[in-house]
């Protein structure tokens, strides 16, 4: 019996995010590690690989797909009240102990994440996704930079049926996959972890090019949210979210920003959870420091405002939410406040024509037609 990394490995073609260096290895560009891969070498991410002088990457499958609230990816500012269709694939480059998705990031590193692969097709996903009337797609569940080729190739299809795209991703990118994405790619939510270097080097990482792409992503004119989880004696001193949320503010405040809830998951079980009051404290740190648009997630109906959208100009409520479920909606069809008439930004519909579902909810039985698991 095949293992699953035998198995992805035969799930590929060739990629486009690569060069091939004067020595004859390959440097990938698909996230910040920038792999020089020579013959027969496989990535950190351990899904792209060199094989006779070519990358290979994954192709022609999904770890999981399933219809959700907008709001849970989450975006606050992109189609209020839409339902995005998540797709993702297998295997991460970097490795959190705290992963919320760690069946489908670290499939490739933990014998205990068993998520096999579903064959799919572009055009399945997208005809899958119009089906449950989703409005956005969004690449997501393993981190997407590592897999840019396949969801470009989804994303055209996408974007000819009328549909928005994004990308929740933990940001670790490079100026070239960011060039990649740019004409396939609406939204992107960035998962800024902390702001401490060391923190993202046991993360697996470098905060260097989380920042650097952070501050691209918001130059290049994509809709950026930035999300960071708030776990208590990680990254919750109160130094480390001034430095954190002044770093957001200077790249711009109109960029919102959501504090979410730790609770213990994977491999991280020691950090008690983290309070309504520890929100409510970086909320403020965050507002003083000028961001303008202040989120506080995972605790529905204990945070006060910190779950609605205000106007920043003249305080008015624009969009009242408990959870993912929006109560009201009262932005204006150009995207302004009613009351002030100050544009709110954003990526707004035109009509606010109600919300789908406040909750996720998986695919009906025709998943199984489009979708064959190997
Ligand atoms: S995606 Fe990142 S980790 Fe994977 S091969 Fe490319 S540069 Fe390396």
């Amino acid at each position: 019996m095949s293992t699953l990394a035998e198995v992805l490995a035969r799930e590929t073609r060739i990629g486009e995010l690569y060069e091939t260096l004067a020595d004859g290895r390959l440097r990938c560009y698909a996230c910040g590690h920038c792999c020089p891969l020579p013959e027969g070498a496989i990535g950190v991410c351990k899904v792209r690989f060199n094989e006779g002088g070519k990358l290979y990457v994954p192709w022609g499958y999904v770890g999981g797909v399933q219809c959700d609230p907008i709001e849970k990816k989450p975006f606050f500012h992109a189609h209020p009240g839409a339902l995005a269709y998540s797709f993702g694939m297998l295997g991460c480059d970097l490795h959190c102990s705290y992963c919320q998705n760690w069946v489908t990031s670290q499939a490739l590193r933990d014998p205990e994440a068993v998520a096999p692969p579903l064959e799919a097709s572009p055009e399945a996903l997208v005809r899958e996704a119009l089906r449950q009337k989703a409005r956005v797609i969004v690449s997501t569940y393993n981190e997407p930079l590592i897999t840019s080729e396949w969801a470009v190739a989804v994303f055209k299809e996408a974007k000819a049926a009328g549909l928005t795209t994004g990308y929740v991703s933990n940001g670790n990118g490079t100026p070239q996959v960011l060039e990649y994405l740019r004409p396939h790619v609406d939204l992107y939510k960035v998962d800024l972890k902390s702001f401490d270097d060391r923190h993202y080097r046991e993360l697996g990482g470098r905060i260097g090019p989380i920042l650097d792409t952070i501050t691209r992503l918001h130059a290049m004119d994509f809709w950026v949210e930035i999300v960071t989880l708030l776990i208590p004696g990680f990254n919750s001193s109160r130094d480390e979210l001034e430095r954190l949320t002044s770093f957001v503010a200077s790249v711009s405040p109109d960029i919102p920003w959501h504090v979410t809830a730790f609770h213990a998951d994977y491999k991280m079980t020691d950090p008690p959870n983290t309070t309504a009051e520890m929100l409510l404290e970086a909320a403020d740190i965050a507002r003083a420091n000028g961001l303008k648009y202040v989120y506080a997630g995972n605790l529905p109906g204990r945070v006060g405002d910190l779950e609605d959208t205000r106007c920043a100009s003249c305080g008015e409520t624009l969009i009242a939410r408990y959870g993912y479920y929006i109560r009201d909606y009262t932005i204006t069809s150009d995207g302004r406040c009613p009351k002030c008439a100050t544009a709110i930004p954003g990526r707004w519909s035109a009509h606010f024509d109600g919300q789908i579902a406040s909750r996720p909810f998986l695919p009906g039985s025709r998943r199984l037609t489009i979708l064959n698991s190997r």
